[in-house]
């Protein structure tokens, strides 16, 4: 991490060697949670994965969630505008809105980045082996639009001793509020 924390000093993002086509990499479907009312994860559902050219996802995302999302980019350590969220809520991926983390989850680690003991759901979050930068690192995408969303180390607190780094860029987060609010709006009156 010390390397990575140099490195990141000096650039806006720093990224891989390597840029790989995500989209390709995605099935058709993908089993996930979607969101309840109350802020809990609903039953596994099978969806379509959400799939965009590479200049359709520039236009939707713009350039700093683009160079993350879809170009595996690293946020400076403590630049990210969701590290110091406190407020009750759901983080969205921010490229296709499914529910990626709880702020139920939310520790500090210290690292400069926002940080989590467990996804919203499991099935929401893949993971891949990363070499970059000569490290063994497990990737963490998400599960519906192949965004990248940061790492997942195994030095994380009780209950599950997992640290889910993420770069806030890649998160949208609304607060439980708003979230019931958009669910009253969407319900037949
Ligand atoms: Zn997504």
């Amino acid at each position: 991490m010390k390397a990575l924390t140099l490195l990141a000093v000096s650039a806006a993002f720093i990224f891989p060697f390597m840029k790989t086509d995500q989209a390709a990499d995605l099935p058709d479907t993908v089993t996930v949670r979607l969101l309840e009312a109350n802020g809990d994860p609903g039953r596994a559902q099978t969806v379509p994965t959400v799939k965009k050219s590479d200049s359709e996802w520039e236009k939707q995302l713009g350039r700093e969630a683009y160079a993350v999302l879809r170009a595996k980019g690293t946020e400076r350590a403590f630049c990210g505008t969701l590290l110091d969220n406190h407020k009750e809520g759901v983080y969205f991926c921010a490229g296709c809105d499914l529910p990626l983390f709880s702020s139920r989850s939310k520790f500090d680690s210290g690292t400069g980045w926002p940080s989590f003991f467990q996804p919203f759901a499991k099935e929401n979050i893949a993971e891949i082996s990363d070499t970059s930068y000569g490290m063994a690192r497990t990737e963490i995408l998400c599960a519906r639009c192949g965004g990248h969303l940061g790492h997942v180390f195994d030095d994380g607190p009780a209950p599950t001793g997992l640290r889910f780094c993420l770069n806030s860029v890649s998160l949208k987060f609304r607060s439980f509020d708003e979230i019931k609010v958009a669910a009253a709006a969407q319900k037949p009156h």
